[in-house]
């Protein structure tokens, strides 16, 4: 017996011989996923990835009739001060988790239909580009195909705060893009501007590991992204605190975070000893001395947008 044979005679009692309802349904699929590699190995009346997906994104519509909108969540995330232990760090986590939930009742849409999922892909390039040229009037389809094919995609946040799943997308893929939108409209906010695409994507494939951990979303639901940015990111909050870099990520809070990489900086140079055992040079001394504090947050926010290639520089300033 192969493997697809035995878990249709494992579901068969279940569900073969009823007509279930969608919530039915659903309540099944939520029963059996647990002893099942993944939700794609369910498939009752050939439902497909994204016809599982819907049921769950209407039955979360369904239990949260009342959730709040995206923009009521955003602000019901709390703000951090000062540093939190691991019960606070876990009790925030577990509200972010939550919130990431109620994301995903109002804002997700999946689809088998690749046609359907590059043209709103498309819509919202535009709608991106008419945010830097009001005037902008051109068709992206052809580009957004290019774009989702050359990088595999198979999720992606837009700026009307909806998010869009193609099928073969893998659970810890959605909440990712859930993370996104929470943290501001189509993942674009005052962490994204500060420090550039690579960290955003870290923080928020970073917050999303954490939120998986909480869920216990795990195994082929769970998908590495972005290794090298996570392990900066986990790297920061040893650093500044997890509150800190929560608070630049989700609350728009980037100042605190590079004041507090100022005083790192400048610790260093009082001490003459990078942390890589190398020492500051006259200008960077110079800089401490005449306390030019907007010029070192420019200096930070120029090498950590490029975090990958000045990694040297950047760990032996501010870690
Ligand atoms: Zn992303």
């Amino acid at each position: 017996m192969n493997k697809l044979t035995l878990i249709a005679a494992m579901l068969a009692p279940m569900v073969m011989g009823k007509t279930l309802t969608a919530s039915q349904e659903l309540r099944e699929y939520q029963s059996v996923r647990k002893r099942l590699r993944s939700p794609k190995e369910y498939a009752p009346g050939g439902k497909t990835f994204a016809g599982i997906e819907n049921l769950l994104s209407q039955y979360d519509r369904q239990q949260n009739n009342n959730a709040p909108s995206l923009p009521t969540l955003r602000d019901n995330l709390p703000t951090i001060t000062g540093r939190l232990d691991n019960a606070k760090q876990a009790q925030l986590i577990r509200g972010i988790a939550e919130k990431v939930q109620l994301t995903r009742a109002r804002a997700i849409h999946s689809t088998s239909d690749w046609t359907e999922f590059a043209s709103a892909y498309a819509r919202d390039l535009e709608e991106r580009a008419r945010m830097q040229d009001p005037r902008f009037n051109e068709d992206l389809y052809n580009h957004a195909e290019h774009e989702l094919r050359g990088n595999q995609c198979k999720g992606f946040s837009c700026l009307d705060d909806s998010v869009w799943m193609y099928d073969g997308a893998v659970h810890s893929d959605i909440l990712h893009e859930c993370i996104h939108i929470l943290s501001t409209p189509g993942g674009l906010g005052p962490f994204y501007n500060m420090f550039g695409n690579d960290l955003n994507e870290g923080a928020t494939q970073f917050f999303t590991e954490r939120v998986c951990e909480t869920l216990g979303v795990r195994g082929p639901d769970f998908a590495v992204r972005y290794p090298d940015e996570v392990d900066f990111v986990k790297s920061l909050c040893d650093t500044y605190g997890l509150g800190v870099i929560y608070n630049a990520y989700f609350k728009g809070a980037v100042e605190p975070l590079l004041d507090d990489m100022v005083k790192q900086w400048t610790t260093y140079v009082k001490q003459k000893l990078y942390a890589d055992r190398s020492k500051p040079g006259f200008r960077e001394r110079n800089m401490v001395k005449q306390n030019k504090k907007a010029e070192m947050k420019d200096e930070i926010r120029q090498n950590m947008r490029k975090f990958k290639m000045k990694l040297k520089w950047v760990k032996a300033r501010l870690l």
